[in-house]
């Protein structure tokens, strides 16, 4: 039996406030060391995701922007996992390329007349200035390849609008703290977790999953693994999942990530005695 670990990132692997990885580094060399893979699964863009891979130093495949594309290294499964070969990986695209999601909202601005903005309108030093991202991060958030991220405050009248005329386009609208994220409706994090799941499981044969998330729009995800963890929120209280089953962690998001982890994989110096 192998390990498979899914992952949010915001509030769970990383602190919510400072975005630092300090308190899992440990556990993720542990994961590394163990060769359990690491799946980052998150509403990050790949360009953000790719940074946290690199300071981390994960090389397994990762699920960006909300489930909408699976990135898979090449050459990481001994045979092709499918998808369109773009910068060293194959891409298995469940979502819709955001030069369709851009045109459709150019339509929708013009049949609603709701003026609204996305990210792709303003330059790097709006995006940074609004988010309290530094410019580089920004410009990384900036980068979405599969959603739209709409910045303009709306009335609860003018998202119905856009609910509705967006789903003509099969896409859907999201509503964050203080922003809008648009993507297709047919795509979310559990429905990339099951399909790279297949993926690990015709690798390995026997695949036990986890999963850790923080919020709301990891439930698709911890609704797909076999043991879903929920951290706690700043504060030291837990999303309320509903009917969702999930393990309850009394920590807050990476102080809670490094103990589930650390209960995984021994730590390094056991692993000399296998
Ligand atoms: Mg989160």
């Amino acid at each position: 039996m192998t390990y498979v670990v899914f992952s949010d990132i915001d509030g769970t692997l990383i602190d919510f406030q400072t975005y630092a990885v300090d308190e899992v580094a440990t556990a993720v060399a542990q994961l590394i060391a163990a060769h359990i893979p690491l799946i980052l699964c998150s509403s990050k863009t790949r360009a953000e995701q790719q940074y946290y891979r690199d300071l981390l130093h994960i090389a397994d495949p990762f699920i960006v922007e909300n489930g909408s594309a699976i990135f898979v290294p090449q050459r990481y499964f001994p045979w092709a996992a499918g998808g369109r070969l773009l910068d060293g990986y194959e891409v298995l695209e469940l979502g819709i390329d955001v030069t369709h999601i851009r045109a459709a909202l150019a339509a929708v601005r013009a049949a609603t007349g709701i003026t609204f903005q996305t990210y792709a309108d303003l330059s790097v030093a709006e995006v940074s200035q609004i988010t309290g991202l530094d410019r580089v991060a920004a410009a990384r958030a900036q980068q979405r390849e599969y959603s739209a991220t709409i910045v303009t405050p709306l009335t609860p009248p003018m998202l119905q609008t856009l609910r509705a005329a967006l789903a003509a386009y099969g896409l859907m609208l999201v509503s964050g703290g203080k922003f809008h994220t648009v993507t297709s409706a047919q795509s979310d994090k559990g429905t990339a977790v099951t399909h790279l799941t297949q993926l690990f499981q015709r690798h390995f044969g026997d695949v036990t999953t986890i999963g850790l998330g923080d919020s709301a729009n990891d439930a698709p995800l911890l609704a797909a693994v076999d043991r879903p963890y929920l951290v706690q929120k700043p504060g030291g209280i837990w999303q309320d999942m509903g009917d969702l089953a999930v393990n309850r962690v009394t920590a807050v998001g990476p102080a809670g990530w490094r103990q589930v982890v650390m209960a995984l994989a021994p730590p390094a110096s056991n692993l000399r005695h296998h």
